[in-house]
Protein backbone atom coordinates (compact mmCIF):
# COMPACT_ATOMS: atom_id res chain seq x y z
CA UNK A 1 0.00 0.00 0.00
CA UNK A 2 1.13 3.60 -0.56
CA UNK A 3 0.73 6.74 0.98
CA UNK A 4 0.41 4.74 4.51
CA UNK A 5 1.56 8.06 6.32
CA UNK A 6 -1.65 9.21 5.27
CA UNK A 7 -3.82 6.25 7.11
CA UNK A 8 -2.90 8.09 10.50
CA UNK A 9 -3.47 11.52 9.89
CA UNK A 10 -6.76 11.55 11.17
CA UNK A 11 -5.92 11.02 14.16
CA UNK A 12 -3.68 14.24 14.37
CA UNK A 13 -6.21 16.01 11.74
CA UNK A 14 -8.80 15.72 14.82
CA UNK A 15 -6.84 16.51 17.37
CA UNK A 16 -7.77 13.49 19.26
CA UNK A 17 -6.26 12.66 22.74
CA UNK A 18 -4.03 9.64 22.42
CA UNK A 19 -4.93 6.94 22.75
CA UNK A 20 -8.07 7.43 21.31
CA UNK A 21 -11.09 6.43 23.82
CA UNK A 22 -14.65 4.75 22.18
CA UNK A 23 -16.48 4.00 25.11
CA UNK A 24 -20.34 2.71 25.32
CA UNK A 25 -22.36 -0.30 25.30
CA UNK A 26 -22.31 -3.12 23.22
CA UNK A 27 -26.02 -2.45 22.13
CA UNK A 28 -27.95 0.50 22.31
CA UNK A 29 -31.26 -0.56 23.83
CA UNK A 30 -33.69 2.56 24.69
CA UNK A 31 -32.91 5.66 24.10
CA UNK A 32 -32.97 6.77 28.20
CA UNK A 33 -30.23 3.73 28.46
CA UNK A 34 -28.15 5.35 25.60
CA UNK A 35 -28.15 8.97 26.73
CA UNK A 36 -27.88 8.59 30.66
CA UNK A 37 -24.87 6.31 29.38
CA UNK A 38 -23.70 9.38 27.69
CA UNK A 39 -24.33 11.61 30.24
CA UNK A 40 -22.16 9.20 32.95
CA UNK A 41 -19.43 8.78 29.97
CA UNK A 42 -19.00 12.82 30.24
CA UNK A 43 -16.70 12.57 33.37
CA UNK A 44 -14.32 10.74 31.55
CA UNK A 45 -11.84 10.64 28.98
CA UNK A 46 -14.22 9.44 26.60
CA UNK A 47 -13.74 10.93 22.62
CA UNK A 48 -15.97 8.76 21.30
CA UNK A 49 -19.11 7.15 21.62
CA UNK A 50 -19.88 3.34 20.42
CA UNK A 51 -23.44 1.62 20.22
CA UNK A 52 -24.32 -1.40 17.95
CA UNK A 53 -27.47 -0.58 16.31
CA UNK A 54 -27.91 -3.11 14.21
CA UNK A 55 -26.17 -6.41 16.42
CA UNK A 56 -24.90 -9.22 14.21
CA UNK A 57 -25.27 -12.10 16.72
CA UNK A 58 -23.46 -15.56 16.57
CA UNK A 59 -27.11 -17.58 17.41
CA UNK A 60 -30.45 -16.66 16.45
CA UNK A 61 -32.54 -15.70 19.04
CA UNK A 62 -30.69 -12.85 20.92
CA UNK A 63 -31.14 -9.57 20.91
CA UNK A 64 -30.39 -7.91 17.10
CA UNK A 65 -30.25 -4.72 17.78
CA UNK A 66 -33.03 -2.21 17.64
CA UNK A 67 -31.73 -0.65 13.67
CA UNK A 68 -32.06 2.53 12.18
CA UNK A 69 -34.38 4.35 15.58
CA UNK A 70 -31.20 4.54 17.48
CA UNK A 71 -29.69 6.55 14.76
CA UNK A 72 -31.56 9.49 16.22
CA UNK A 73 -30.21 9.10 19.79
CA UNK A 74 -26.57 8.66 18.73
CA UNK A 75 -27.51 12.30 17.52
CA UNK A 76 -29.05 13.35 20.84
CA UNK A 77 -25.74 12.09 22.33
CA UNK A 78 -23.59 14.25 20.35
CA UNK A 79 -25.64 17.13 21.28
CA UNK A 80 -25.52 16.88 24.36
CA UNK A 81 -22.14 15.48 25.63
CA UNK A 82 -20.38 16.66 22.85
CA UNK A 83 -18.79 13.46 22.38
CA UNK A 84 -18.24 12.12 18.46
CA UNK A 85 -20.06 8.70 17.62
CA UNK A 86 -19.69 5.82 16.05
CA UNK A 87 -21.52 2.57 15.03
CA UNK A 88 -20.88 -1.06 13.85
CA UNK A 89 -22.12 -1.19 9.76
CA UNK A 90 -22.58 -4.78 8.03
CA UNK A 91 -24.19 -3.68 4.42
CA UNK A 92 -24.73 -0.87 2.23
CA UNK A 93 -28.36 0.00 3.55
CA UNK A 94 -26.33 0.21 6.88
CA UNK A 95 -24.17 2.79 5.26
CA UNK A 96 -26.52 5.16 3.83
CA UNK A 97 -28.78 5.50 6.78
CA UNK A 98 -25.49 5.95 9.09
CA UNK A 99 -24.18 8.43 6.59
CA UNK A 100 -27.88 10.14 6.36
CA UNK A 101 -27.60 10.43 9.97
CA UNK A 102 -24.12 11.77 10.85
CA UNK A 103 -22.68 9.12 12.37
CA UNK A 104 -18.91 10.34 12.72
CA UNK A 105 -16.76 7.07 12.73
CA UNK A 106 -18.10 3.60 11.21
CA UNK A 107 -17.31 0.42 12.23
CA UNK A 108 -16.93 -3.14 10.65
CA UNK A 109 -17.58 -6.18 12.31
CA UNK A 110 -15.90 -9.59 13.23
CA UNK A 111 -18.19 -11.56 11.25
CA UNK A 112 -18.16 -8.75 8.48
CA UNK A 113 -14.09 -8.95 7.78
CA UNK A 114 -14.03 -12.75 7.39
CA UNK A 115 -16.31 -12.12 4.10
CA UNK A 116 -14.69 -10.53 0.65
CA UNK A 117 -17.96 -9.90 -1.09
CA UNK A 118 -19.68 -8.05 1.51
CA UNK A 119 -16.12 -5.91 2.37
CA UNK A 120 -15.94 -5.23 -1.17
CA UNK A 121 -19.45 -3.93 -1.54
CA UNK A 122 -19.33 -1.86 1.82
CA UNK A 123 -16.22 -0.18 0.55
CA UNK A 124 -17.84 0.69 -2.54
CA UNK A 125 -20.65 2.05 -1.12
CA UNK A 126 -18.02 4.50 1.03
CA UNK A 127 -16.34 5.34 -2.11
CA UNK A 128 -14.29 8.36 -1.64
CA UNK A 129 -15.66 8.83 2.06
CA UNK A 130 -13.70 11.00 4.26
CA UNK A 131 -15.11 9.28 7.22
CA UNK A 132 -13.16 7.06 9.35
CA UNK A 133 -13.40 3.72 8.93
CA UNK A 134 -12.02 1.17 11.74
CA UNK A 135 -11.62 -2.15 10.08
CA UNK A 136 -12.34 -5.42 13.15
CA UNK A 137 -9.77 -7.90 12.48
CA UNK A 138 -11.99 -11.51 11.24
CA UNK A 139 -13.10 -13.85 13.70
CA UNK A 140 -10.75 -16.31 12.52
CA UNK A 141 -6.63 -15.88 13.40
CA UNK A 142 -5.85 -14.97 9.69
CA UNK A 143 -3.86 -11.94 8.81
CA UNK A 144 -4.45 -11.88 5.06
CA UNK A 145 -7.83 -11.57 5.62
CA UNK A 146 -7.79 -8.36 7.19
CA UNK A 147 -5.06 -6.40 4.87
CA UNK A 148 -7.29 -7.85 2.63
CA UNK A 149 -10.51 -6.17 4.34
CA UNK A 150 -8.00 -3.13 5.00
CA UNK A 151 -6.71 -2.63 1.02
CA UNK A 152 -10.52 -3.08 -0.39
CA UNK A 153 -10.86 0.20 1.44
CA UNK A 154 -7.81 2.13 0.73
CA UNK A 155 -8.53 1.08 -3.05
CA UNK A 156 -11.65 2.28 -2.38
CA UNK A 157 -9.76 5.58 -1.88
CA UNK A 158 -10.88 5.47 1.78
CA UNK A 159 -8.05 7.32 3.60
CA UNK A 160 -9.08 7.71 6.95
CA UNK A 161 -8.48 4.01 8.15
CA UNK A 162 -7.54 2.84 11.26
CA UNK A 163 -7.91 -1.42 12.69
CA UNK A 164 -9.03 -2.81 15.34
CA UNK A 165 -7.76 -5.79 17.40
CA UNK A 166 -10.61 -7.91 19.30
CA UNK A 167 -9.14 -11.12 19.73
CA UNK A 168 -9.74 -14.41 17.57
CA UNK A 169 -12.06 -17.56 17.75
CA UNK A 170 -10.86 -20.61 19.37
CA UNK A 171 -11.87 -23.92 19.41
CA UNK A 172 -10.41 -24.55 22.78
CA UNK A 173 -12.33 -22.67 25.99
CA UNK A 174 -9.12 -20.53 27.32
CA UNK A 175 -9.93 -17.67 29.68
CA UNK A 176 -10.27 -15.28 26.74
CA UNK A 177 -13.38 -14.76 24.72
CA UNK A 178 -11.46 -14.47 21.71
CA UNK A 179 -7.67 -15.56 21.84
CA UNK A 180 -5.91 -11.76 21.72
CA UNK A 181 -2.93 -13.54 19.56
CA UNK A 182 -1.21 -10.26 19.74
CA UNK A 183 1.27 -11.31 17.25
CA UNK A 184 -0.74 -11.20 14.68
CA UNK A 185 -1.73 -7.33 15.31
CA UNK A 186 1.95 -7.07 15.91
CA UNK A 187 2.40 -8.27 12.44
CA UNK A 188 -0.39 -5.60 11.27
CA UNK A 189 1.81 -2.94 12.70
CA UNK A 190 4.90 -4.37 11.09
CA UNK A 191 3.47 -3.99 7.64
CA UNK A 192 1.26 -1.00 8.39
CA UNK A 193 3.27 0.96 10.74
CA UNK A 194 1.07 4.17 10.07
CA UNK A 195 -2.56 2.44 10.28
CA UNK A 196 -3.88 3.42 13.67
CA UNK A 197 -4.24 0.72 15.65
CA UNK A 198 -7.05 0.32 18.75
CA UNK A 199 -7.69 -2.55 20.85
CA UNK A 200 -11.00 -4.03 22.04
CA UNK A 201 -10.13 -5.54 25.24
CA UNK A 202 -13.76 -6.11 25.33
CA UNK A 203 -14.51 -8.96 23.16
CA UNK A 204 -11.38 -10.17 23.80
CA UNK A 205 -11.69 -10.78 27.76
CA UNK A 206 -15.76 -11.61 27.78
CA UNK A 207 -15.34 -10.84 31.50
CA UNK A 208 -14.56 -7.56 33.44
CA UNK A 209 -11.62 -8.66 35.33
CA UNK A 210 -9.38 -9.09 32.09
CA UNK A 211 -9.99 -5.91 30.69
CA UNK A 212 -7.61 -3.34 32.69
CA UNK A 213 -4.34 -5.71 32.27
CA UNK A 214 -5.33 -6.11 28.44
CA UNK A 215 -5.33 -2.62 28.02
CA UNK A 216 -1.90 -2.19 29.34
CA UNK A 217 -0.84 -4.91 27.09
CA UNK A 218 -2.17 -2.81 24.49
CA UNK A 219 -0.27 0.56 25.48
CA UNK A 220 2.79 -1.27 25.95
CA UNK A 221 2.71 -2.24 22.28
CA UNK A 222 2.17 1.43 21.72
CA UNK A 223 -1.46 0.66 19.90
CA UNK A 224 -3.72 4.01 19.21
CA UNK A 225 -6.28 3.64 21.12
CA UNK A 226 -8.96 1.31 22.81
CA UNK A 227 -13.04 1.01 22.28
CA UNK A 228 -14.01 -0.44 25.52
CA UNK A 229 -18.36 -1.62 25.97
CA UNK A 230 -19.24 0.89 28.83
CA UNK A 231 -22.85 0.52 30.07
CA UNK A 232 -24.78 2.31 33.25
CA UNK A 233 -25.79 -1.13 34.22
CA UNK A 234 -23.84 -3.62 32.97
CA UNK A 235 -25.52 -6.83 34.55
CA UNK A 236 -28.93 -6.59 32.78
CA UNK A 237 -27.11 -5.19 29.61
CA UNK A 238 -28.98 -7.03 26.62
CA UNK A 239 -26.10 -8.23 24.41
CA UNK A 240 -22.76 -8.75 26.01
CA UNK A 241 -23.24 -8.37 29.79
CA UNK A 242 -20.77 -9.97 31.43
CA UNK A 243 -17.75 -7.71 29.73
CA UNK A 244 -19.34 -4.27 30.01
CA UNK A 245 -18.25 -2.40 32.86
CA UNK A 246 -19.69 1.09 34.20
CA UNK A 247 -18.63 4.54 33.27
CA UNK A 248 -17.45 4.77 37.03
CA UNK A 249 -15.07 1.40 36.68
CA UNK A 250 -13.96 3.11 33.15
CA UNK A 251 -12.54 6.22 34.35
CA UNK A 252 -10.46 3.86 37.26
CA UNK A 253 -9.11 2.22 34.46
CA UNK A 254 -7.84 4.72 32.55
CA UNK A 255 -6.66 6.60 35.50
CA UNK A 256 -4.79 3.70 36.74
CA UNK A 257 -3.09 2.79 33.05
CA UNK A 258 0.50 3.64 32.33
CA UNK A 259 1.37 5.66 29.39
CA UNK A 260 4.22 4.87 27.38
CA UNK A 261 6.01 7.22 25.47
CA UNK A 262 6.67 5.80 21.94
CA UNK A 263 10.44 6.81 22.23
CA UNK A 264 12.70 8.95 23.93
CA UNK A 265 15.20 11.36 22.76
CA UNK A 266 17.17 11.10 26.04
CA UNK A 267 20.90 10.96 24.84
CA UNK A 268 21.57 8.55 28.13
CA UNK A 269 18.68 6.62 27.46
CA UNK A 270 19.48 6.62 23.49
CA UNK A 271 23.12 5.17 24.43
CA UNK A 272 22.13 2.71 26.83
CA UNK A 273 19.45 1.33 24.12
CA UNK A 274 22.20 1.28 21.19
CA UNK A 275 24.52 -0.84 23.65
CA UNK A 276 22.11 -3.33 24.62
CA UNK A 277 21.00 -3.70 20.88
CA UNK A 278 24.58 -4.55 19.48
CA UNK A 279 24.14 -7.46 21.67
CA UNK A 280 21.09 -8.32 20.61
CA UNK A 281 22.30 -8.16 16.92
CA UNK A 282 25.62 -10.21 17.77
CA UNK A 283 23.35 -13.32 19.72
CA UNK A 284 20.96 -13.13 16.36
CA UNK A 285 23.99 -13.58 14.40
CA UNK A 286 25.01 -16.16 16.17
CA UNK A 287 21.50 -17.82 16.36
CA UNK A 288 21.24 -18.16 12.72
CA UNK A 289 24.87 -19.35 12.39
CA UNK A 290 23.96 -22.24 14.96
CA UNK A 291 20.75 -22.55 13.38
CA UNK A 292 22.29 -23.20 9.89
CA UNK A 293 25.01 -25.45 11.39
CA UNK A 294 21.92 -27.67 13.07
CA UNK A 295 20.31 -27.67 10.00
CA UNK A 296 23.49 -28.88 7.73
CA UNK A 297 23.61 -31.85 9.99
CA UNK A 298 20.13 -32.88 10.19
CA UNK A 299 20.60 -32.81 5.90
CA UNK A 300 22.95 -35.66 6.64
CA UNK A 301 20.90 -37.87 8.87
CA UNK A 302 18.13 -36.98 5.78
CA UNK A 303 20.62 -38.71 3.36
CA UNK A 304 21.62 -41.48 5.76
CA UNK A 305 17.39 -42.11 6.16
CA UNK A 306 17.29 -42.22 2.38
CA UNK A 307 20.15 -44.54 1.57
CA UNK A 308 18.75 -46.90 4.38
CA UNK A 309 15.30 -46.31 3.48
CA UNK A 310 14.00 -44.84 7.07
CA UNK A 311 11.03 -42.86 7.73
CA UNK A 312 11.87 -39.48 8.33
CA UNK A 313 9.94 -38.70 11.68
CA UNK A 314 11.09 -40.56 14.82
CA UNK A 315 8.55 -39.86 17.44
CA UNK A 316 10.76 -41.52 20.14
CA UNK A 317 13.68 -39.22 19.35
CA UNK A 318 11.72 -36.45 18.90
CA UNK A 319 9.98 -36.43 22.30
CA UNK A 320 13.33 -36.98 23.73
CA UNK A 321 14.62 -33.86 22.41
CA UNK A 322 11.42 -31.62 23.65
CA UNK A 323 11.74 -33.30 26.88
CA UNK A 324 15.31 -32.81 27.33
CA UNK A 325 14.76 -28.86 25.63
CA UNK A 326 11.97 -28.05 28.65
CA UNK A 327 14.04 -28.90 31.33
CA UNK A 328 17.15 -27.34 29.96
CA UNK A 329 14.97 -24.17 28.97
CA UNK A 330 13.64 -23.90 32.26
CA UNK A 331 17.20 -23.76 33.32
CA UNK A 332 17.81 -20.85 30.98
CA UNK A 333 15.02 -19.58 32.59
CA UNK A 334 12.59 -19.65 28.95
CA UNK A 335 9.05 -20.62 29.25
CA UNK A 336 7.86 -24.45 28.66
CA UNK A 337 5.55 -22.39 26.01
CA UNK A 338 8.47 -20.69 24.63
CA UNK A 339 10.85 -23.92 24.22
CA UNK A 340 8.01 -25.84 22.53
CA UNK A 341 7.32 -23.20 19.80
CA UNK A 342 11.11 -22.77 19.34
CA UNK A 343 11.64 -26.54 19.06
CA UNK A 344 8.30 -27.78 17.22
CA UNK A 345 9.71 -24.65 14.02
CA UNK A 346 13.12 -26.29 14.39
CA UNK A 347 11.95 -29.78 13.90
CA UNK A 348 8.86 -29.21 11.30
CA UNK A 349 12.06 -27.49 9.42
CA UNK A 350 14.15 -30.24 10.08
CA UNK A 351 11.46 -32.55 8.44
CA UNK A 352 10.77 -30.50 5.33
CA UNK A 353 14.43 -30.29 4.49
CA UNK A 354 14.99 -34.25 4.73
CA UNK A 355 11.36 -35.03 2.83
CA UNK A 356 12.85 -33.05 0.36
CA UNK A 357 16.21 -35.00 0.33
CA UNK A 358 14.46 -38.09 0.84
CA UNK A 359 12.08 -37.94 -2.07
CA UNK A 360 14.81 -36.54 -4.77
C1 LIG B 1 -19.35 -5.30 18.99
O1 LIG B 1 -18.44 -4.48 18.93
O2 LIG B 1 -20.32 -5.21 19.77
C2 LIG B 1 -19.26 -6.51 18.15
C3 LIG B 1 -20.32 -7.16 17.71
O3 LIG B 1 -18.01 -6.84 17.97
P1 LIG B 1 -17.27 -7.97 17.08
O4 LIG B 1 -17.59 -7.65 15.66
O5 LIG B 1 -15.86 -7.72 17.45
O6 LIG B 1 -17.78 -9.30 17.54
MN1 LIG C 1 -20.48 -6.56 22.11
Amino acid sequence: MENKKELRKWLDDMKLSHPLLIAGPCSAETETQVLEIANELKATDTNVYRAGIWKPRTRPGNFEGVGSLALDWLNKVKKDTGILTTTEVANPNHVELALQNNIDILWIGARTTVNPFIVQEIAESLKGTDKIILIKNPVNPDLSLWLGAIERFYTSNIKNLGAIHRGFSTYEKTKYRNNPEWQIAIDLQRKLPDLPLILDPSHIAGRRDLIFDLCQTALDLNYDGLMIETHNDPDNAWSDAKQQITPEKLKNITQNLKLRKVSDDDEVYQNQLNKLRAQINLHDDQLLNILGKRMSVAKKIGALKKKNNVAVFQSKRWNQILEKMIVEGAENKLSEEFIKKVFKAIHQESINNQDEIINN
